[in-house]
């Protein structure tokens, strides 16, 4: 819960899982420094923008040692904020947002909105801001829209524009932003709305979790808290929590993008090994991308095959798709779930109906790229995409449990 409230941006949860790594021992490398054998040794990571990788190096001095990966993304759907933010309609001030990722439109109304991110100085110095609660899409009443239980219709131009202050407004946002920043002035900005209320346990026995983000971000909470306690064994054990995968994954930051293969090609390079036995590494090795599947809704059974359909805290799904949205293999489900068995942990199964496309995940793009053997997996949730999501307290932990049992 402390991760999910302190990340409400691709750029604060790097900042956040760094200071957990470091806290946990780990040191970090710059991308543009040269690396050697003992800069690559130990724990260590590397981050770039909303991006971060993270790995224990093996014990054994083989320059190219099997390689266990887990994969997650550190992204949302949101709002961003525009170059221009400020606009001015009837008395009130609004901002100019742009939709990010598959956002459901109606759950970002009547909630109160701060705005998070990374800004840019004139200079070209960057730093991360946060405002507390300060905006608000306002749902418009019932009174004006009689129609509106019978389906709601948002257009994201003209209905979901957020309000931040009426006439008598004393600076406008880019000020505001600009001051929180400590910088003389404030050029360029990647700045996310975000609901401003914290996560919170709920349930009989407390026993489910209601956040902002917790697709992804549970993922990335369970790979750090992983990495951060298993021992140092024969195989490099590695994370890459990467940015941009809810609008597809190609950019520098996202799983399309060349940085983990070229971490990877510099880590066996700092060993002393060549791209060949990088490659031989690559074809005994094994990624675990873990992204949240679909839990099965009670008020909607019917958008679920029930003999694949996973329940809130009764463990991760492995998640199949034969036109490979999913890059589980039989193979790879075998090894995944003989490990959580090994271990005492459930498991389940995701299928989607076959009249219902599944959504994809960062497991086929780093499949694809890598030629890794790949399984993909999840925590069960609800309301995946909105702005406030539902999932088990218990899912996230067994979740991190697995990737223990994994690098064991
Ligand atoms: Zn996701």
């Amino acid at each position: 819960m402390s991760l999910l409230d302190a990340s409400p941006s691709p750029f604060h949860a790097v900042a956040e899982c760094s200071a957990r790594l470091t806290a946990a021992g780990a040191s970090e490398l710059s991308l543009a420094d040269e690396w050697d054998s003992s800069s690559v040794d130990g724990f260590r990571f590397v981050r770039r923008d909303g991006a971060l990788i993270a790995w224990k190096a093996p014990t054994t001095p083989a320059p190219a040692p099997d390689i266990l990966l887990v994969g997650a993304h550190t992204d949302s759907p949101c709002f961003k904020l525009k170059p221009n933010p400020n606009v001015q309609h009837y008395g009130w001030h609004q901002l100019a947002v742009e939709v990010y990722g598959g956002i459901l439109n109606n759950s970002w109304l009547d909630r109160d909105l701060g705005l998070a991110g990374r800004v840019v100085s004139n200079a070209g110095k960057t730093t991360l801001v946060r405002t507390g609660a300060i905006a608000r899409i306002p749902q418009l009443a019932i009174h004006l829209d009689r129609g509106v239980n019978d389906g709601l219709r948002l257009d994201p131009q003209t209905h979901l524009m957020p309000i931040w202050s009426v006439d008598q407004v004393g600076e406008s946002v880019v000020e505001h932003l600009q001051r929180l920043s400590g910088f003389d002035s404030i050029a360029w900005w990647d700045i996310s709305l975000f609901d401003t209320q914290p996560a919170a346990r709920l349930g009989s026995a407390r026993e489910l979790l209601a956040s902002g983000r917790l697709d992804n971000l549970v993922s990335c909470w369970a790979a750090v808290a992983a990495i951060s306690v298993t021992s140092h064994t024969d195989q490099l054990q590695l994370i890459v929590l990467n940015d941009h995968e809810e609008v597809g994954s190609a950019s520098t930051t996202g799983a399309g993008g060349p940085t983990l293969e070229q971490v990877l090609t510099r880590v066996v390079a700092a060993r002393g090994g060549s791209s060949a036995d990088l490659a031989r590494a690559l074809s005994r090795s094994m990624c675990i991308s873990a992204d949240n599947a679909h839990a099965l809704h009670p008020n909607y059974p019917d958008r679920h095959d029930h003999g694949h359909a996973p329940q809130i805290n009764k463990g991760p799904a492995i998640k199949l798709n034969v036109n490979q949205r999913y890059a589980t293999s039989s193979t790879t489900a075998q090894r995944y779930a003989a490990i959580c068995e090994r271990a005492g942990l459930p498991t389940q199964v995701f299928s989607s109906k076959n009249n219902i496309p599944c959504g994809s995940t960062i497991g086929p793009i780093t499949a694809t790229r890598l030629g890794i053997d790949t399984i993909d997996i999840g925590v069960p949730q609800l309301s995946m995409h909105s702005a406030r999501e539902l999932c088990g307290v218990d899912d996230p932990v067994t979740l991190a449990q697995s990737f223990v049992a994994f690098w064991s």
